[in-house]
């Protein structure tokens, strides 16, 4: 088959581009979003006493106003819906502990960029508690209902999406490892960044590797910026992203193993039996950063509006949850699957979603291929950080 003359090819390079094209594979189907993130719950969960943690120090103010949450890179599942309920429920006690009489009403964005599937997840949100039936804390013991208003927020974190002093308490989960855009240079041949046969920075010159983390920082700079304006005096902020633990930004750890290993050769595969031009290839970049704690923290001490409240490397786990580890095939699966979730939208839009559909095919059979090393080696970190305003 001839290589296609690339009328799908979309330069993620702009990142109003990404910004309008990004999103987790909605719906609840095979390959969704949805259906494969089992794992990003069980790390979310792990974390817990982290969040209460942080939720501790949030300052608590007259019941008078509404308390507001505000769910940062939420996609569509149950995972947003099982932490905005912690958070509340948490909040909630603390209100209780605390000798007030009346509980504050309580108000959740669900923030994400404008193409995630915001329909599956409105459905997926319990109905609102009656209000006119009782008091608010009949509402919130009232099983099966929500005791808060929900409202989606499309737009990139990147910029601002809340009015000024408005948020209480900030949370963004397995989200700020996602880059606005994949740099410029990165893209352009004549550039000694220029990530040639790649699809991914793992394994990357050095060159390339600098200009995803510069990017990493920009974007985290201006997140950063953003949410200082719009966090409430008194006001916290819990983040967890990917990270690595080594220093070396070429070796990008889990992200390094999901993006840089059975994915890349099944681009190369692609490449060798004809069916797309290596430029074609060396066009896709994966725009995905995963920092050391170091990274992360120069940005936040430049920033200097934030206190660090904590501050860690997080051991997450396999991002695979599979039933039989024994079955190749079904850990082959799962790791393409899990792999198309977050990254096939940007595949299919790159190079359609016949040829999409090919390359997870090859990613499966790769996989399959090594599934006891992959059940081994591939294991997620996480940098956890607690913010507050100073
Ligand atoms: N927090 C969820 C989902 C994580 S998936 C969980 O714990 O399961 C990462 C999400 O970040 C995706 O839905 C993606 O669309 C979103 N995202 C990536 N870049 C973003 C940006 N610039 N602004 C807002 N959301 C973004």
């Amino acid at each position: 088959m001839a290589p296609p003359s690339g009328d799908n090819n979309v330069v993620v390079s702009s990142n109003l581009k990404l910004e309008r094209l990004l999103s987790m594979k909605g719906g609840k189907g095979e390959a969704s979003y949805a259906s494969n993130s089992q794992a990003q719950a069980k790390h979310a969960r792990s974390m817990l006493h982290l969040l209460k943690e942080t939720l501790d120090g949030v300052e608590l103010n007259s019941p008078d106003t509404p308390f507001t949450v505000a769910d940062l890179g939420c996609s569509s599942g149950s995972n947003t819906i099982f932490i905005v309920n912690v958070i509340i429920e948490h909040i909630t006690k603390r209100y209780e502990a605390s000798g007030h009489s009346d509980l504050p009403e309580f108000s959740a964005f669900f923030a994400d960029l404008p193409s995630n599937d915001f329909n599956t997840l409105f459905q997926l949100l319990p109905p609102l508690a009656n209000q006119d039936v009782g008091s608010m804390e009949e509402c919130l013991a009232s099983d099966g209902h929500r005791s808060f208003f929900a409202a989606g927020v499309p737009g990139s974190f990147y910029r601002r999406l809340f009015p000024a002093r408005s948020i209480d308490v900030f949370y963004s989960a397995f989200s700020l490892h996602w880059l606005s855009q994949v740099p410029e240079i990165v893209l352009d041949k004549s550039s000694t960044a220029y990530n040639k046969g790649k699809i991914f920075i793992h394994g990357a010159t050095k060159s390339s590797a600098n200009a995803f983390k510069k990017q990493f920082q920009t974007d985290l700079a201006g997140y950063l910026k953003m949410r200082s304006k719009e966090m409430k005096k008194g006001g916290s902020m819990f983040i967890a992203l990917l990270g690595r633990t080594s220093e070396d930004p070429t070796d990008q750890g889990g992200a390094g193993l999901l993006f840089g290993t059975h994915f890349q050769d099944a681009w190369n595969d692609l490449v060798q039996e004809g069916l797309i031009t290596s430029e074609k290839r060396d066009d896709f970049n994966i725009p995905v950063y995963a920092p050391s704690l170091q990274d992360f923290k120069e940005v936040v001490e430049a920033n200097g509006s934030f206190s660090i409240n904590k501050l860690e490397v997080f051991q997450g786990g396999s991002p695979l949850v599979v039933n039989r580890p024994d079955d190749a095939l079904e850990v082959g699966k799962a790791l393409a699957n899990s792999c198309r979730s977050v990254s096939g939208v940007l595949v299919d839009a790159h190079i359609g979603d016949k040829l999409g559909d090919e390359l997870f095919l090859r990613v499966a059979n790769r996989a399959t291929n090594k599934a006891e090393e992959i059940l081994e080696k591939l294991q997620f970190f996480h940098i956890v950080a607690s913010l507050s305003l100073k």
